[in-house]
């Protein structure tokens, strides 16, 4: 998404861009396809928002949380999101790259330095390297008969959240989960999705049908902040840093990030500056746009994972809808 983003940018300043993509478009990807926050503003100013919506990209307003059976009231969301599926959203994105002129390789893995003058990498997350106690994993299908009390709901159970998002056709069921490094326990895929029996999110989805193709899973996340960058590399998205997954943040993060390197990218290939010197920039203005709402979500992804707290959160939510705006506005 990030190197997609990056390619239609610096295509339309007329950049010449290759892209090296391991895979081929379109695919499922896990991801609660929901995005928020500044990353719309991107979209917009390059002329995106037409063909996703053209593409059946759905408007989000509202969102409601959920721990067990209790729920907060149905809360506006503070800006519209944007819902649509990462097998339409990513091939569309690169149809747009291709119609700008941009070059792109499917099915051709990067495998040279990543150091080298002029290539940004944009390889999504990094794998877990440094042991923890918990292995972290994320799973996402599509199911149909699902009836919704907002756009989006969040569903916190004791090991991991689900976040339940309505797009064009059916919704998104997508969760973040953790289980204790080297642990016996193997739920199978669809048990995990649907909670534990008793909690709202079981009721939404107990008489579901999932599309079997949809089913996509992805394990050993890494969700502390990278230690090792090297100071010639040009990163951006997930392969930067990655943010925890119930702020739906992530998306946004990977198109900002590509918008922040634009400028830079564009000035180095017209010789107007060091390679160097745009990677330091590039990287100085990330560091500056996110690095609040980092610490934040790091912090809440924290206490979302004692129970206990999940009660009052829910009470909080209920009580005080501004408690609902501070946390927004933090985390995006
Ligand atoms: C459980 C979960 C739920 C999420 N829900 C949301 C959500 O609702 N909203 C949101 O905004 N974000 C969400 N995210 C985060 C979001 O999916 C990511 O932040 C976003 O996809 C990052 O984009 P990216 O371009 O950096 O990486 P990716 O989208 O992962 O793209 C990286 C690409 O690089 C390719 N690649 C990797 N290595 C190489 C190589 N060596 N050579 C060539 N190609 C290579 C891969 O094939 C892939 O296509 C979620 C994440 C998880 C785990």
């Amino acid at each position: 998404l990030a190197g997609l983003i990056l390619g239609i940018a610096l295509r339309q300043r007329d950049v010449p861009v290759t892209i090296w993509e391991a895979g081929h478009y379109p695919r499922h990807r896990v991801c609660g396809e929901f995005i928020c926050g500044r990353g719309m503003k991107v979209l917009n100013a390059l002329n995106l928002i037409e063909p996703l919506s053209g593409n059946g990209a759905r408007k989000a307003t509202t969102t409601a949380f959920f721990a067990g059976r209790n729920g907060s009231p149905v809360l506006p969301l503070p800006e519209a999101a944007l819902c649509l599926s990462r097998f339409t959203l990513d091939a569309t994105l690169a149809n747009e790259f291709r119609r700008r002129g941009g070059e792109l390789q499917e099915g051709k893995r990067w495998t040279d330095s990543t150091t080298r003058e002029g290539v940004v990498v944009a390889t999504g997350r990094r794998a877990q390297t440094r042991p923890g106690a918990w292995h972290w994993f994320g799973l996402k299908a599509h199911a149909r008969n699902v009836e919704l009390a907002a756009d989006l709901e969040l569903h916190l159970t004791s090991n991991g959240y689900v976040g339940v998002c309505k797009l064009s056709e059916g919704v998104n069921v997508c969760g973040l989960f953790r289980r204790r490094r080297n642990a016996a326990q193997r739920s199978p895929r669809e048990e995990m999705l649907v909670g534990p029996p008793g909690s709202a999110l079981f009721a939404r989805l107990e008489n579901s049908e999932f599309v079997p193709d949809s089913f996509c899973a992805i394990g050993g996340l890494d969700l502390r902040p990278p230690h090792d960058l090297a100071p010639s590399e040009c990163r951006i998205g997930d392969a930067l840093t990655m943010i925890p997954p119930f702020t739906g943040n992530g998306m946004s993060m990977a198109l900002e990030a590509a918008a922040l390197a634009t400028d830079p990218l564009e000035q180095w290939s017209l010789g107007q500056t060091a390679w160097a010197e745009a990677c330091q920039r590039i990287a100085s203005c990330c560091d500056e746009a996110f690095r609040r709402r980092l610490v934040w979500s790091n912090r809440l992804h924290t206490l979302m994972f004692f129970s206990l707290l999940h009660p009052p959160l829910i009470r909080t939510l209920a009580r005080w809808p501004r408690a609902w705006d501070f946390l927004f506005s933090h985390t995006r």
